[in-house]
């Protein structure tokens, strides 16, 4: 563990999840994939490779930049343009959106959540007040998480982090300061810079074993550094 801001007394822990709690790689890859298969069986698109959805993603956030704070919002978005800009009626468009989102949502949950990252949770749920936020479109409790009394998701309760509207959301529910959070989150930018920047603390977990100098996005000091989420229960 590393310091770099002395960290203060705090009653909140806040979690981001992929690639903090588990690790998030191959499972979105794999519900993207299955999610364009059942575009393509369903909506007879033979040609819908991942590059082309992509471009389509991509040229909706040039419309409605905000969209791509919702994840969620952000996919179904770019399906109905694709879908209506390849003829399809209005019908085929609502029956190929319920499939495929409903098969992307059942193949993004297939996490394998590390058992540590429980028994840390177990242990940290008896000293603290535990909570959520994402802006990912996994629901804690569909994969095992039932330690968090608030889970906040970007685009659907309000801003995207880094943004500060979660951060704040949590302090108002919980009834604390922004620093008596401690926030804890893989990524420099959405977690760290925004927690920070929020008024809260921030635990950055880094999983890849190199410096903090070595991040371009790293503008912002964390409180302090982890390399395993076990570290926690020695705050
Ligand atoms: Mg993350």
């Amino acid at each position: 563990m590393r310091f770099y801001r002395g960290l203060q007394p705090f009653k909140v822990m806040s979690f981001d999840l992929d690639d903090t709690l588990y690790d998030n790689s191959d499972v979105i890859r794999l519900a993207e994939e299955r999610f364009l298969q059942c575009v393509q069986e369903h909506a007879q698109l033979s040609d819908l490779t991942s590059e082309y959805w992509r471009e389509w993603k991509w040229q909706l956030v040039e419309k409605d930049p905000l969209i791509a704070e919702d994840v969620i919002a952000w996919r179904v978005e770019t399906l109905r343009n694709l879908l209506i800009h390849h003829g399809k009626s209005a019908v085929e468009i609502d029956r190929t959106l319920a499939l495929a989102m409903e098969e992307f949502i059942e193949w993004r949950h297939k996490i394998n959540v590390p058992t540590e990252s429980i028994e840390v949770l177990n242990q940290l749920k008896d000293r603290y007040l535990l909570s959520v936020i994402t802006n990912g479109n996994v629901i804690a409790t569909r994969i095992g998480f039932e330690h968090f009394q608030l889970s906040l998701r970007g685009g659907e309760q309000g801003r995207a982090k880094p943004h500060q509207d979660l951060f704040h959301q949590t302090a108002h529910y919980f009834g604390v300061k922004p620093n008596e959070i401690l926030h804890i989150g893989d990524n420099l930018t959405t977690d760290v810079q925004g927690a920070i920047q929020a008024g809260c603390q921030a635990a950055w977990i880094n999983l890849s074993g190199k410096d903090l100098n070595s991040f371009t996005e790293a503008s912002v000091l964390p409180t302090l550094e982890i390399n395993h989420l076990t570290e926690l229960l020695t705050l």
